[in-house]
């Protein structure tokens, strides 16, 4: 007979931690297990700092056992199949889960064989990527003896937006640092139309980019990438606009090539494989089937309820919600899921909690300097208001560097996992 839980969650990364230890505090009767096959449990949002050389990638690690919640089961298994119709779960290793609710939180897959080339490119010593080893990116920024360093990012969802600039801004400095920024060329190379979609941190980042004479390359959506002859194609992604014009030419190393392809070599590459929700959610009954959403968890914007199973709810970077996926965004879904399936046990109705689309992305934009964006749905501004009445949080700051890199980490493992904040 399958085992049945009160609550079953999938991943036990941030949103599945937070929940189980939210829920546990505040009702310690309920049963509830976390399934994840995964030994570790990682501070991904530091791997920034990592590649910078300026936090330890030792220090972003923890035992998955150490953070699962007193109470919580631990399932290490790696949950594969949905049968919401029996509110059951089967796993790859062959057990079967019943749940009286299900909270479905298990990430994104990163799909390297998406972008042709990555997989073998990623072996050379010129191409890194800050969502796989950002240990490597140091080394390969540290081994950069100038030239065209290009950063870019897929045209997919990805997690933390924010994340290919902030690796940017960072290589700009390293490399003033290191002497060897005069002979480079820095390109960011997105498929958007802007370097950000809020006001005013869009602007604030415009003159960043200014400053640290980056070259900015929009519409630029990176479709495969020779690693022998060190180069990368983009595919020119203006929406009815074949016309691809090459801007703010510098001297850099690219050329148009057929119907709207840009050819661009490199001496050093950064980037941000294509993202989508993982398999076994894809092409499952919990995913939205068609339309943009098309492979992500099909939940309520606003209740992140599953729009036609009740007792299912999805948060974090799995779930089709229409703002960046970060770790901050899950501080404020967990509380409604929490919330939901609490009432919902106890009297079968959702609660008044709504989550309003808030997501932050801390962009470094130097050592010692960041940029707290804070938004929520429609590109909304909603910074903290005893934060702004104490900094100006529309611009790069020291104190907000210090929230980064110190308190942030201290918060995260203390607190937040922990269900108390
Ligand atoms: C380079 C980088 C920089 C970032 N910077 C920031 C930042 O500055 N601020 C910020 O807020 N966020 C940042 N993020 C994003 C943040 O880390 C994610 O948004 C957050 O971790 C998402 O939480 P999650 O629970 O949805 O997924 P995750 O934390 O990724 O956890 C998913 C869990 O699901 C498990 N899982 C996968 N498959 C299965 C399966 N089949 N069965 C069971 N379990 C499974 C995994 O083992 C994992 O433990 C950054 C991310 C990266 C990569």
């Amino acid at each position: 007979m399958a085992s049945h839980y009160d609550v079953l969650i999938i991943g036990g990364g941030t949103g599945g931690i937070m929940t189980a230890a939210q829920l546990r505090r505040k009702d310690k009767q309920l049963r509830i297990a976390i399934i994840d096959p995964s030994k570790d449990h990682w501070y991904q949002p530091a791997w920034t700092l990592v590649a910078a050389g300026t936090f330890d990638m030792l220090a972003t690690r923890r035992s998955e056992a150490s953070v699962i919640p007193p109470g919580v089961e631990h399932i290490r298994e790696h949950a594969s199949t949905f049968e919401p119709e029996a509110s059951t779960v089967r796993t790859q290793e062959g057990s079967a889960y019943t749940y009286g609710h299900l909270v479905v939180t298990p990430g994104v897959q990163l799909n390297i064989d998406d972008l042709p080339g990555l997989r073998e490119a990623l072996r050379t010593d010129a191409v890194c990527s800050n969502y796989l080893d950002p240990e490597k990116t140091h080394r390969v920024m540290a081994n950069f003896k100038g030239g065209v360093a290009v950063f870019t990012q897929p045209a997919t969802p990805i997690k933390c937006g924010g994340a290919p600039q902030k690796a940017a801004y960072l290589a700009d400095e390293f490399f003033r640092k290191r002497g060897v920024r005069d002979r480079t060329k820095l390109v960011f190379a997105t498929p958007g139309s802007v370097i950000f979609g809020v006001q005013p941190f869009r602007a604030a980042l415009e003159d960043v980019v200014r400053r640290k004479e980056i070259i900015l390359k929009t519409f630029y959506n990176p479709v495969r990438i020779d690693p022998v002859k060190q180069e990368i194609h983009f595919k020119w992604s203006k929406p009815g606009d074949n016309n691809c014009v090459l801007t703010e030419e510098q001297g850099l190393p690219e050329k148009i090539e057929g119907e709207g392809t840009i050819v661009m070599k490199y001496d050093m590459l950064h980037l941000a494989p294509p993202q989508s929700a993982p398999d076994f959610v894809r092409h499952s009954p919990l995913a939205y089937a068609d339309g943009p959403n098309k492979g992500w968890l099909e939940v309520d914007i606003h209740t992140l309820q599953h729009k036609r199973y009740p007792n299912i709810f999805g948060l974090g970077d799995a779930a089709a919600l229409p703002t960046a996926k970060t770790g901050a965004a899950i501080r404020k879904q967990a509380p409604v899921v929490v919330a939901n399936i609490l009432q919902r046990i106890k009297d079968g109705a959702l609660s008044k909690e709504q989550y309003s689309g808030y997501s932050s992305c801390p962009l470094v934009t130097g050592y010692g300097k960041m940029l707290l964006a804070e938004f929520k749905y429609d590109n909304v501004r909603d910074s903290d208001p005893l934060l702004s009445r104490l900094f100006d949080t529309s611009k790069p700051l020291w104190s907000m560097w210090v929230l980064k890199k110190y308190m942030l980490p201290w918060l995260y493992w203390n607190k937040m996992l922990k269900g108390t904040m």
